[in-house]
């Protein structure tokens, strides 16, 4: 089952005055089906931050739909939809965006906080959660106490706890050294082969290839895509490489 459907994106974004405009989706189309891990690349300024944003409602496309789980999401109202947010899509940012007057505990109970959740409840859903994402022995820390690895972890927990549709990434891995990234790639694997639906926005070739499937957006489009298939991801990383060389050399679409 697909749990998204993206129709027809298109965004053109007018400036103050209305003299200047911005395409910067032309027109995407893509599914995310039920447990797929999907990873977007593309040139800086190909629109893939545009997307992530009308992904998670904090933006509105000029045409097109966005359905989840079959539901237009423009057809939520606006004061509704904090709460969809919260209750059905979960975020990683490249900047973990934890608040450093919250232990890593309250960090990651914000969401369900929010939503009212019973504190039993939250603790019964924060111990295996911390466990497999290896931060149980930090939960009482702050952010300003843990690497970036943890902080990116606690982020990810955070964004897990409320069992989204989806979780949404932008450039998780970007601020990480490289033995972090790969500590949150392994968590990213292992947290997809459970069924958990992912979509990661990265410019990082090494981390699309942990991905089941790669979309290139290129002048607003979807330009091309790679499947996985029976690739290692030594292979899938090389298909990437070669796929982004030709986007960036002009090439024709294959
Ligand atoms: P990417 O994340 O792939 O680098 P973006 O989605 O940030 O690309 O931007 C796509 C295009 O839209 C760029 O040309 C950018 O300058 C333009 N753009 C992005 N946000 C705005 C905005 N709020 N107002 C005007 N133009 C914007
Ligand atoms: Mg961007």
């Amino acid at each position: 089952m697909a749990v998204l459907e993206v129709q027809h994106l298109k965004k053109v974004y007018t400036t103050r005055f209305g003299g200047n405009r911005v395409q910067a989706l032309s027109d995407v189309s893509f599914t995310v089906e039920k447990g797929e891990y999907v990873a977007i690349m593309g040139e800086s300024g190909s629109g893939k931050t545009t997307l992530l944003n009308i992904l998670a409602s904090l933006d509105r496309p000029t045409e097109g739909k966005v359905l989840l789980e079959g539901r237009d999401m423009a057809g939520i109202r606006e004061r509704d939809m904090a709460a969809f947010r919260r209750d059905n899509l979960g975020f990683v940012f490249q900047d973990f965006n934890l608040l450093d007057t919250f232990s890593v505990r309250d960090n990651i109970f914000l969401p369900l906080v929010l939503a009212g959740t019973p504190h039993k409840e939250m603790e019964l859903r924060l111990e295996p959660l911390a466990a497999k994402l290896g931060i149980s022995e930090i939960l009482d820390k702050f952010p300003y106490e843990i690497s970036g690895g943890q902080k990116q972890r606690t982020a990810a927990a955070r964004a897990m706890i409320t069992r989204p549709q989806i979780l949404l990434a932008d450039e998780p891995t970007g601020a990480l050294d490289s033995r972090a990234a790969d500590g949150l790639l392994k968590i990213f694997n292992r947290v997809n082969d459970e069924g958990q639906t992912i979509l990661m926005v990265t410019h990082s070739v090494k981390a699309a290839s942990h991905a089941g499937r790669v979309l290139f957006i290129k002048d607003g489009e979807v330009f091309h895509q790679l499947y996985r298939g029976r690739k290692t991801n030594e292979e899938l990383y090389q298909n990437i490489a070669d796929t982004l060389t030709v986007i960036s050399t002009g090439g024709e679409r294959k």
